[in-house]
Protein backbone atom coordinates (compact mmCIF):
# COMPACT_ATOMS: atom_id res chain seq x y z
CA UNK A 1 0.00 0.00 0.00
CA UNK A 2 1.33 3.36 -0.96
CA UNK A 3 1.14 6.05 1.22
CA UNK A 4 0.53 9.71 -0.03
CA UNK A 5 2.21 12.32 -0.10
CA UNK A 6 5.37 10.44 -0.61
CA UNK A 7 7.98 10.28 1.54
CA UNK A 8 10.01 13.88 0.66
CA UNK A 9 13.71 13.27 -0.71
CA UNK A 10 16.63 13.97 1.33
CA UNK A 11 18.20 18.07 0.33
CA UNK A 12 20.95 17.75 -1.91
CA UNK A 13 22.03 14.28 -2.78
CA UNK A 14 23.06 12.32 -6.01
CA UNK A 15 20.15 10.11 -6.90
CA UNK A 16 20.30 6.85 -8.48
CA UNK A 17 18.05 7.87 -11.64
CA UNK A 18 16.45 5.63 -14.63
CA UNK A 19 16.29 6.81 -18.00
CA UNK A 20 13.79 5.14 -20.25
CA UNK A 21 14.46 5.67 -23.62
CA UNK A 22 18.15 6.70 -25.56
CA UNK A 23 16.49 8.38 -28.43
CA UNK A 24 17.51 12.36 -28.23
CA UNK A 25 15.46 13.11 -25.04
CA UNK A 26 16.74 10.34 -23.26
CA UNK A 27 20.51 11.16 -24.29
CA UNK A 28 20.47 14.89 -22.85
CA UNK A 29 18.64 13.48 -20.57
CA UNK A 30 21.53 11.10 -19.09
CA UNK A 31 24.18 14.15 -19.96
CA UNK A 32 22.32 16.21 -17.89
CA UNK A 33 21.76 14.20 -14.70
CA UNK A 34 24.99 13.14 -14.29
CA UNK A 35 26.42 16.48 -14.97
CA UNK A 36 24.76 17.20 -11.58
CA UNK A 37 26.27 14.50 -9.94
CA UNK A 38 23.44 11.95 -10.26
CA UNK A 39 24.33 7.91 -11.06
CA UNK A 40 22.59 6.94 -14.65
CA UNK A 41 21.61 4.10 -16.05
CA UNK A 42 19.52 4.77 -19.22
CA UNK A 43 17.15 1.40 -20.57
CA UNK A 44 17.33 0.76 -24.67
CA UNK A 45 15.33 -1.53 -26.39
CA UNK A 46 17.05 -1.39 -29.42
CA UNK A 47 20.51 -2.37 -30.00
CA UNK A 48 21.67 1.34 -30.78
CA UNK A 49 20.90 5.17 -29.49
CA UNK A 50 18.98 7.47 -31.63
CA UNK A 51 15.13 6.51 -31.36
CA UNK A 52 13.05 7.93 -34.23
CA UNK A 53 16.64 8.69 -35.92
CA UNK A 54 17.25 5.27 -36.39
CA UNK A 55 15.13 4.44 -40.03
CA UNK A 56 13.65 0.69 -39.72
CA UNK A 57 12.80 -0.80 -43.02
CA UNK A 58 10.32 -2.72 -41.63
CA UNK A 59 6.78 -1.94 -41.11
CA UNK A 60 4.68 -3.12 -38.84
CA UNK A 61 2.34 -6.12 -39.65
CA UNK A 62 -0.88 -4.25 -39.02
CA UNK A 63 -0.76 -1.15 -41.45
CA UNK A 64 -3.09 1.13 -39.55
CA UNK A 65 -1.42 -0.45 -35.89
CA UNK A 66 -4.64 -1.37 -34.12
CA UNK A 67 -3.84 -5.16 -33.71
CA UNK A 68 -2.20 -5.44 -29.98
CA UNK A 69 -0.58 -8.29 -30.64
CA UNK A 70 1.19 -6.98 -33.92
CA UNK A 71 4.85 -6.33 -34.32
CA UNK A 72 5.71 -2.96 -33.25
CA UNK A 73 7.97 -0.97 -35.11
CA UNK A 74 9.68 2.05 -33.51
CA UNK A 75 10.33 4.27 -35.68
CA UNK A 76 8.28 6.17 -38.10
CA UNK A 77 10.67 7.69 -40.49
CA UNK A 78 10.19 7.22 -44.25
CA UNK A 79 13.09 6.59 -46.47
CA UNK A 80 12.85 10.14 -48.22
CA UNK A 81 12.72 12.24 -44.90
CA UNK A 82 15.10 15.66 -44.67
CA UNK A 83 14.90 17.48 -41.31
CA UNK A 84 11.98 19.74 -41.33
CA UNK A 85 14.36 22.66 -39.42
CA UNK A 86 17.38 23.95 -40.32
CA UNK A 87 20.25 22.11 -38.74
CA UNK A 88 21.63 25.23 -36.57
CA UNK A 89 18.09 25.14 -35.44
CA UNK A 90 17.64 22.13 -34.71
CA UNK A 91 20.65 20.49 -32.69
CA UNK A 92 21.28 20.85 -28.80
CA UNK A 93 23.09 23.48 -27.49
CA UNK A 94 26.14 22.66 -25.64
CA UNK A 95 26.37 20.23 -29.01
CA UNK A 96 25.99 22.51 -32.36
CA UNK A 97 24.79 20.37 -35.20
CA UNK A 98 26.99 21.51 -37.53
CA UNK A 99 28.04 20.03 -41.11
CA UNK A 100 30.77 17.33 -41.19
CA UNK A 101 33.01 16.02 -43.55
CA UNK A 102 33.39 12.45 -44.50
CA UNK A 103 32.02 10.14 -47.17
CA UNK A 104 29.03 9.24 -45.35
CA UNK A 105 27.97 12.25 -44.42
CA UNK A 106 24.97 14.94 -45.53
CA UNK A 107 26.50 18.46 -45.15
CA UNK A 108 23.08 20.36 -46.28
CA UNK A 109 21.61 22.70 -43.89
CA UNK A 110 18.24 20.17 -43.78
CA UNK A 111 19.74 17.19 -43.85
CA UNK A 112 18.45 13.28 -44.24
CA UNK A 113 17.45 11.32 -41.68
CA UNK A 114 20.82 9.08 -41.33
CA UNK A 115 22.76 12.53 -40.72
CA UNK A 116 20.49 13.51 -37.59
CA UNK A 117 21.20 9.09 -36.27
CA UNK A 118 25.05 10.27 -36.75
CA UNK A 119 24.94 13.64 -35.17
CA UNK A 120 22.87 11.67 -32.01
CA UNK A 121 25.81 8.98 -32.39
CA UNK A 122 28.25 11.90 -32.19
CA UNK A 123 27.44 13.43 -29.19
CA UNK A 124 26.76 10.13 -27.10
CA UNK A 125 30.49 9.01 -27.97
CA UNK A 126 31.80 12.57 -26.97
CA UNK A 127 29.55 13.21 -23.93
CA UNK A 128 30.44 9.57 -22.48
CA UNK A 129 27.13 8.26 -22.70
CA UNK A 130 27.24 4.92 -24.48
CA UNK A 131 28.88 3.78 -20.62
CA UNK A 132 25.95 4.47 -19.72
CA UNK A 133 23.51 2.60 -21.77
CA UNK A 134 22.12 -1.29 -21.18
CA UNK A 135 21.14 -1.59 -24.74
CA UNK A 136 18.56 -4.18 -25.74
CA UNK A 137 17.10 -4.25 -22.73
CA UNK A 138 13.15 -2.95 -22.75
CA UNK A 139 11.75 -1.26 -19.51
CA UNK A 140 8.33 -3.59 -18.86
CA UNK A 141 7.19 -1.91 -15.27
CA UNK A 142 7.79 0.92 -13.52
CA UNK A 143 5.83 0.92 -9.91
CA UNK A 144 6.02 3.29 -7.35
CA UNK A 145 7.56 1.49 -3.94
CA UNK A 146 6.68 2.13 -0.38
CA UNK A 147 9.71 4.43 0.01
CA UNK A 148 8.12 6.59 -2.69
CA UNK A 149 11.05 4.85 -4.88
CA UNK A 150 10.35 3.31 -8.03
CA UNK A 151 10.80 -0.40 -8.88
CA UNK A 152 11.98 -0.62 -12.89
CA UNK A 153 11.76 -4.15 -14.14
CA UNK A 154 13.25 -4.99 -17.48
CA UNK A 155 14.09 -8.23 -19.48
CA UNK A 156 16.44 -8.52 -22.82
CA UNK A 157 14.88 -8.83 -25.49
CA UNK A 158 16.57 -10.95 -27.74
CA UNK A 159 19.09 -13.36 -27.74
CA UNK A 160 18.52 -16.78 -25.32
CA UNK A 161 19.74 -15.10 -22.25
CA UNK A 162 16.39 -13.94 -20.87
CA UNK A 163 17.85 -11.44 -18.38
CA UNK A 164 15.23 -10.51 -15.96
CA UNK A 165 16.22 -7.80 -13.91
CA UNK A 166 13.71 -5.93 -10.86
CA UNK A 167 15.67 -3.09 -9.51
CA UNK A 168 15.20 -0.01 -7.37
CA UNK A 169 15.98 3.77 -8.17
CA UNK A 170 15.19 7.15 -6.64
CA UNK A 171 13.47 8.64 -9.78
CA UNK A 172 12.79 7.58 -13.63
CA UNK A 173 12.80 10.24 -16.40
CA UNK A 174 10.44 8.80 -18.72
CA UNK A 175 11.93 9.53 -22.75
CA UNK A 176 10.27 6.48 -24.39
CA UNK A 177 9.10 8.61 -27.83
CA UNK A 178 5.80 9.50 -28.90
CA UNK A 179 6.11 8.77 -32.76
CA UNK A 180 5.11 5.20 -32.57
CA UNK A 181 0.85 4.43 -31.70
CA UNK A 182 -0.78 5.73 -34.75
CA UNK A 183 -3.74 7.91 -34.27
CA UNK A 184 -6.31 7.25 -36.96
CA UNK A 185 -8.75 9.87 -38.30
CA UNK A 186 -12.49 8.81 -37.49
CA UNK A 187 -14.41 7.72 -40.84
CA UNK A 188 -17.80 7.05 -40.65
CA UNK A 189 -18.65 4.01 -42.54
CA UNK A 190 -14.98 2.71 -42.47
CA UNK A 191 -15.80 -0.99 -41.61
CA UNK A 192 -17.90 -1.60 -44.77
CA UNK A 193 -15.39 0.08 -47.11
CA UNK A 194 -13.02 -1.83 -49.13
CA UNK A 195 -9.88 -0.39 -49.99
CA UNK A 196 -6.56 -0.58 -47.92
CA UNK A 197 -5.96 1.49 -45.13
CA UNK A 198 -2.54 2.08 -43.75
CA UNK A 199 -0.52 4.70 -41.22
CA UNK A 200 2.25 7.29 -42.13
CA UNK A 201 4.28 4.96 -39.61
CA UNK A 202 4.03 2.33 -42.03
CA UNK A 203 4.99 4.74 -44.68
CA UNK A 204 8.92 3.90 -46.61
CA UNK A 205 8.43 4.37 -50.38
CA UNK A 206 5.93 5.64 -52.71
CA UNK A 207 5.97 2.46 -55.15
CA UNK A 208 3.09 0.68 -53.41
CA UNK A 209 1.33 3.23 -54.68
CA UNK A 210 1.79 3.37 -58.11
CA UNK A 211 -1.24 4.21 -60.02
CA UNK A 212 -3.72 4.05 -56.96
CA UNK A 213 -6.08 6.59 -56.21
CA UNK A 214 -4.95 7.94 -52.64
CA UNK A 215 -7.32 9.46 -50.19
CA UNK A 216 -4.55 11.14 -47.47
CA UNK A 217 -5.54 13.42 -44.42
CA UNK A 218 -3.73 15.29 -42.84
CA UNK A 219 -1.95 18.56 -42.89
CA UNK A 220 1.37 18.40 -40.75
CA UNK A 221 5.08 18.16 -42.58
CA UNK A 222 4.32 14.10 -42.99
CA UNK A 223 1.66 14.88 -45.03
CA UNK A 224 3.04 17.28 -46.85
CA UNK A 225 6.05 15.20 -47.88
CA UNK A 226 4.53 12.65 -48.37
CA UNK A 227 1.59 13.75 -50.59
CA UNK A 228 4.39 15.60 -52.81
CA UNK A 229 6.33 12.29 -53.34
CA UNK A 230 3.12 10.46 -54.03
CA UNK A 231 2.49 12.15 -56.48
CA UNK A 232 4.94 11.10 -58.48
CA UNK A 233 3.59 7.57 -58.81
CA UNK A 234 0.25 7.38 -57.62
CA UNK A 235 -2.88 8.39 -60.21
CA UNK A 236 -4.60 10.61 -57.93
CA UNK A 237 -3.70 12.03 -54.37
CA UNK A 238 -6.63 13.88 -52.49
CA UNK A 239 -5.42 15.26 -49.17
CA UNK A 240 -8.37 16.09 -46.92
CA UNK A 241 -7.56 18.10 -43.86
CA UNK A 242 -9.30 20.01 -40.87
CA UNK A 243 -7.50 23.07 -41.63
CA UNK A 244 -8.50 22.93 -45.40
CA UNK A 245 -10.04 26.39 -45.81
CA UNK A 246 -13.14 27.43 -47.92
CA UNK A 247 -12.44 28.28 -51.48
CA UNK A 248 -9.23 26.56 -50.98
CA UNK A 249 -10.09 23.20 -52.39
CA UNK A 250 -9.43 22.26 -55.97
CA UNK A 251 -6.16 20.92 -57.52
CA UNK A 252 -2.97 21.88 -55.66
CA UNK A 253 -1.44 24.84 -57.55
CA UNK A 254 1.67 22.84 -59.66
CA UNK A 255 0.25 19.33 -59.74
CA UNK A 256 -2.06 17.71 -62.28
CA UNK A 257 -2.75 15.21 -59.32
CA UNK A 258 -2.83 16.35 -55.99
CA UNK A 259 -6.10 17.51 -54.80
CA UNK A 260 -7.46 19.31 -51.29
CA UNK A 261 -10.56 18.62 -49.68
CA UNK A 262 -11.83 19.33 -46.37
CA UNK A 263 -12.79 16.65 -44.10
CA UNK A 264 -14.21 12.83 -45.21
CA UNK A 265 -17.88 12.91 -44.57
CA UNK A 266 -18.33 9.32 -45.12
CA UNK A 267 -17.28 6.37 -47.08
CA UNK A 268 -19.33 3.48 -49.07
CA UNK A 269 -19.28 -0.08 -49.45
CA UNK A 270 -18.77 0.66 -53.21
CA UNK A 271 -15.24 1.97 -52.16
CA UNK A 272 -16.18 5.82 -52.95
CA UNK A 273 -14.91 8.68 -50.10
CA UNK A 274 -17.51 11.62 -50.04
CA UNK A 275 -16.04 14.98 -48.47
CA UNK A 276 -17.91 17.60 -46.51
CA UNK A 277 -18.18 19.97 -49.70
CA UNK A 278 -20.13 17.40 -51.58
CA UNK A 279 -17.27 15.83 -53.95
CA UNK A 280 -16.68 12.61 -54.02
CA UNK A 281 -13.98 10.40 -55.58
CA UNK A 282 -13.59 6.72 -55.96
CA UNK A 283 -10.26 5.84 -53.71
CA UNK A 284 -7.64 2.60 -53.74
CA UNK A 285 -5.99 3.64 -50.36
CA UNK A 286 -6.70 5.67 -47.37
CA UNK A 287 -3.25 7.10 -45.95
CA UNK A 288 -4.03 8.58 -42.48
CA UNK A 289 -1.18 10.92 -41.21
CA UNK A 290 -2.73 11.91 -38.24
CA UNK A 291 -0.88 11.78 -35.56
CA UNK A 292 0.36 9.68 -32.56
CA UNK A 293 -0.58 8.87 -29.26
CA UNK A 294 1.28 9.04 -26.37
CA UNK A 295 1.74 5.38 -24.76
CA UNK A 296 3.68 4.50 -21.73
CA UNK A 297 2.50 0.71 -21.46
CA UNK A 298 5.46 -0.37 -18.36
CA UNK A 299 3.98 3.05 -15.98
CA UNK A 300 2.16 2.17 -12.69
CA UNK A 301 1.44 5.28 -10.99
CA UNK A 302 -1.84 4.05 -9.05
CA UNK A 303 -4.16 5.92 -11.52
CA UNK A 304 -1.78 9.47 -10.74
CA UNK A 305 -0.94 10.14 -14.26
CA UNK A 306 -3.27 9.33 -16.72
CA UNK A 307 -3.52 9.39 -20.53
CA UNK A 308 -6.95 11.10 -21.75
CA UNK A 309 -7.49 12.31 -25.15
CA UNK A 310 -3.93 12.42 -25.58
CA UNK A 311 -3.26 14.57 -22.51
CA UNK A 312 -0.69 13.31 -20.18
CA UNK A 313 -1.81 14.78 -16.84
CA UNK A 314 -1.64 15.96 -14.55
CA UNK A 315 1.53 17.18 -14.76
CA UNK A 316 2.96 20.39 -13.77
CA UNK A 317 5.09 22.37 -16.95
CA UNK A 318 4.25 19.29 -19.22
CA UNK A 319 7.12 17.15 -17.34
CA UNK A 320 5.84 16.57 -13.29
CA UNK A 321 3.07 15.11 -12.09
CA UNK A 322 2.48 17.08 -9.23
CA UNK A 323 1.87 13.76 -6.38
CA UNK A 324 5.13 12.45 -7.50
CA UNK A 325 7.56 15.53 -8.34
CA UNK A 326 10.41 15.21 -8.92
CA UNK A 327 11.09 11.63 -9.01
CA UNK A 328 8.88 10.80 -11.74
CA UNK A 329 9.51 12.81 -14.44
CA UNK A 330 9.22 13.26 -18.63
CA UNK A 331 10.86 14.82 -21.21
CA UNK A 332 9.78 15.39 -24.78
CA UNK A 333 5.97 15.54 -24.32
CA UNK A 334 5.58 19.11 -26.33
CA UNK A 335 5.02 19.24 -29.59
CA UNK A 336 5.41 21.57 -32.81
CA UNK A 337 8.31 22.65 -31.25
CA UNK A 338 11.94 22.74 -31.47
CA UNK A 339 12.91 19.34 -29.99
CA UNK A 340 16.63 19.19 -29.11
CA UNK A 341 16.68 22.60 -27.10
CA UNK A 342 13.70 22.17 -25.08
CA UNK A 343 14.76 18.51 -24.32
CA UNK A 344 17.90 19.73 -23.00
CA UNK A 345 16.18 22.43 -20.90
CA UNK A 346 13.80 20.11 -19.32
CA UNK A 347 16.60 17.40 -18.56
CA UNK A 348 18.77 20.55 -16.93
CA UNK A 349 15.53 21.41 -14.54
CA UNK A 350 14.87 17.75 -13.49
CA UNK A 351 18.56 17.24 -13.08
CA UNK A 352 18.78 20.38 -10.82
CA UNK A 353 15.51 19.61 -8.77
CA UNK A 354 16.34 16.02 -8.01
CA UNK A 355 19.60 17.05 -6.68
CA UNK A 356 17.77 19.74 -4.63
CA UNK A 357 19.84 22.59 -5.99
CA UNK A 358 16.54 23.81 -7.25
CA UNK A 359 13.25 24.22 -5.66
CA UNK A 360 9.36 23.43 -6.97
CA UNK A 361 6.58 24.74 -5.23
CA UNK A 362 4.45 22.67 -3.15
CA UNK A 363 2.44 19.78 -4.53
CA UNK A 364 -0.69 21.83 -4.10
CA UNK A 365 0.41 24.66 -5.99
CA UNK A 366 1.75 22.57 -8.59
CA UNK A 367 -1.76 20.87 -9.06
CA UNK A 368 -3.32 24.45 -9.11
CA UNK A 369 -1.35 25.39 -11.64
CA UNK A 370 -2.44 22.40 -13.63
CA UNK A 371 -5.58 23.16 -13.63
CA UNK A 372 -5.79 26.90 -14.00
CA UNK A 373 -3.57 25.88 -17.69
CA UNK A 374 -6.11 22.97 -18.27
CA UNK A 375 -9.17 25.65 -17.66
CA UNK A 376 -7.70 28.10 -19.85
CA UNK A 377 -7.42 25.55 -22.96
CA UNK A 378 -10.63 24.73 -21.99
CA UNK A 379 -11.86 28.36 -21.99
CA UNK A 380 -10.01 28.59 -25.62
CA UNK A 381 -12.54 25.42 -26.85
CA UNK A 382 -8.83 23.45 -26.88
CA UNK A 383 -9.85 20.07 -26.67
CA UNK A 384 -7.10 18.12 -24.57
CA UNK A 385 -5.76 16.90 -27.07
CA UNK A 386 -3.92 20.13 -27.54
CA UNK A 387 -2.69 19.72 -24.20
CA UNK A 388 0.97 19.86 -25.38
CA UNK A 389 0.85 21.57 -28.40
CA UNK A 390 3.13 24.36 -27.75
CA UNK A 391 3.22 26.44 -31.14
CA UNK A 392 2.46 29.11 -29.86
CA UNK A 393 4.62 29.53 -26.83
CA UNK A 394 7.58 27.70 -26.96
CA UNK A 395 9.78 29.88 -26.73
CA UNK A 396 8.13 31.42 -23.92
CA UNK A 397 8.12 27.95 -21.97
CA UNK A 398 11.90 27.02 -23.28
CA UNK A 399 12.81 30.83 -21.83
CA UNK A 400 10.87 30.23 -18.20
CA UNK A 401 13.07 26.62 -17.99
CA UNK A 402 16.08 28.52 -18.87
CA UNK A 403 16.11 30.95 -16.16
CA UNK A 404 15.18 28.73 -13.30
CA UNK A 405 17.71 26.74 -14.35
CA UNK A 406 19.80 29.86 -14.44
CA UNK A 407 21.07 29.28 -18.03
CA UNK A 408 20.47 32.20 -21.28
CA UNK A 409 17.09 32.05 -23.35
CA UNK A 410 17.21 30.53 -26.26
CA UNK A 411 18.89 32.74 -28.59
CA UNK A 412 17.35 35.55 -31.24
CA UNK A 413 19.07 34.09 -34.41
CA UNK A 414 17.26 30.40 -33.49
CA UNK A 415 13.97 32.33 -32.36
CA UNK A 416 13.97 34.25 -35.83
CA UNK A 417 15.36 30.93 -38.11
CA UNK A 418 12.41 29.35 -36.87
CA UNK A 419 10.07 32.31 -37.53
CA UNK A 420 11.35 32.29 -41.23
CA UNK A 421 11.47 28.33 -42.38
CA UNK A 422 8.42 27.87 -40.85
CA UNK A 423 6.95 30.89 -43.19
CA UNK A 424 8.91 29.43 -45.80
CA UNK A 425 7.69 25.96 -45.43
CA UNK A 426 4.02 27.31 -45.77
CA UNK A 427 4.70 29.12 -48.73
CA UNK A 428 7.44 26.97 -50.96
CA UNK A 429 7.08 23.52 -48.90
CA UNK A 430 8.81 21.91 -52.47
CA UNK A 431 12.22 24.41 -52.29
CA UNK A 432 12.47 25.55 -48.25
CA UNK A 433 15.01 23.29 -47.66
CA UNK A 434 17.15 24.38 -50.78
CA UNK A 435 16.81 27.82 -50.74
CA UNK A 436 16.48 30.62 -48.21
CA UNK A 437 17.13 34.07 -47.30
CA UNK A 438 17.93 34.11 -43.66
CA UNK A 439 21.99 33.58 -44.14
CA UNK A 440 22.74 36.36 -42.06
CA UNK A 441 21.42 34.39 -38.92
CA UNK A 442 22.99 31.22 -40.32
CA UNK A 443 25.90 33.15 -39.75
CA UNK A 444 25.55 34.62 -35.87
CA UNK A 445 24.38 30.87 -35.36
CA UNK A 446 28.24 30.09 -36.69
CA UNK A 447 29.46 33.10 -34.73
CA UNK A 448 27.39 31.99 -31.48
CA UNK A 449 28.85 27.59 -32.28
CA UNK A 450 32.09 29.00 -31.78
CA UNK A 451 32.20 28.83 -28.01
CA UNK A 452 30.83 25.22 -28.14
CA UNK A 453 33.25 23.88 -30.38
CA UNK A 454 36.60 25.55 -29.49
P1 LIG B 1 12.47 8.73 -29.64
O1 LIG B 1 13.44 9.24 -30.59
O2 LIG B 1 11.27 8.04 -30.13
O3 LIG B 1 13.26 7.79 -28.62
C1 LIG B 1 12.61 6.99 -27.67
C2 LIG B 1 13.51 5.81 -27.35
O4 LIG B 1 12.95 5.07 -26.25
C3 LIG B 1 13.64 4.82 -28.50
O5 LIG B 1 15.00 4.57 -28.74
C4 LIG B 1 12.92 3.55 -28.00
O6 LIG B 1 13.50 2.38 -28.47
C5 LIG B 1 13.11 3.69 -26.50
N1 LIG B 1 12.07 2.99 -25.70
C6 LIG B 1 10.73 3.16 -25.79
N2 LIG B 1 10.11 2.39 -24.88
C7 LIG B 1 11.07 1.72 -24.20
C8 LIG B 1 11.05 0.77 -23.14
N3 LIG B 1 9.91 0.36 -22.59
N4 LIG B 1 12.24 0.27 -22.69
C9 LIG B 1 13.42 0.68 -23.25
N5 LIG B 1 13.48 1.58 -24.26
C10 LIG B 1 12.33 2.09 -24.73
N6 LIG B 1 12.39 16.66 -34.95
C11 LIG B 1 13.26 17.61 -35.38
O7 LIG B 1 13.91 18.29 -34.56
N7 LIG B 1 13.46 17.84 -36.72
C12 LIG B 1 12.81 17.12 -37.67
O8 LIG B 1 13.01 17.34 -38.86
C13 LIG B 1 11.90 16.09 -37.24
N8 LIG B 1 11.26 15.31 -38.15
C14 LIG B 1 10.49 14.28 -37.71
C15 LIG B 1 9.87 13.45 -38.64
C16 LIG B 1 9.08 12.39 -38.24
C17 LIG B 1 8.43 11.50 -39.26
C18 LIG B 1 8.89 12.16 -36.86
C19 LIG B 1 8.05 11.01 -36.38
C20 LIG B 1 9.47 12.99 -35.92
C21 LIG B 1 10.27 14.06 -36.32
N9 LIG B 1 10.87 14.90 -35.41
C22 LIG B 1 11.72 15.89 -35.84
C23 LIG B 1 10.61 14.77 -33.98
C24 LIG B 1 11.50 13.71 -33.32
O9 LIG B 1 10.69 12.70 -32.92
C25 LIG B 1 12.26 14.32 -32.22
O10 LIG B 1 13.21 15.16 -32.84
C26 LIG B 1 13.06 13.38 -31.33
O11 LIG B 1 13.89 12.58 -32.10
C27 LIG B 1 12.23 12.56 -30.36
O12 LIG B 1 13.13 12.01 -29.43
P2 LIG B 1 12.68 11.18 -28.15
O13 LIG B 1 13.92 10.78 -27.48
O14 LIG B 1 11.64 11.92 -27.41
O15 LIG B 1 11.91 9.90 -28.71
Amino acid sequence: MIRFPIPPMSPIASRNVAVIGAGAAGLIAAHELRQEGHKVVVFERETQVGGTWLYMPDTESDPIGIDPARNVVHSSLYASLRTNLPREVMGYRVFPFVAKKGADRDQRRFPCHSEVLEYLKDFARDFGIYELVRFGIEVNKVELTEEGRWNVKSRRIEGKDQEKLDEVYDAVVVCNGHYTEPRLAEIPGIESWPGRQIHSHNYRHPERFQDQVVVLIGSANSAADISRELSGVAKEVHISSRSMEDGNEGKLAGYDNIWLHPMIKRVHGDGSVAFLDGKVVSADIILHCTGYKYHFPFLETNGIVTVDDNRVGPLYKHIFPPALAPRLSFVGLPWKVVPFPLFELQSKWIAGLLSGRLLLPCPKEMMAEVEDFYASLEAYGLPKRYTHNLADYQFEYDDWLASKCGCPPIEEWRKQMYADTSKRKRSHPETYRDQWQDEHLRLQAEDDFLKYLA
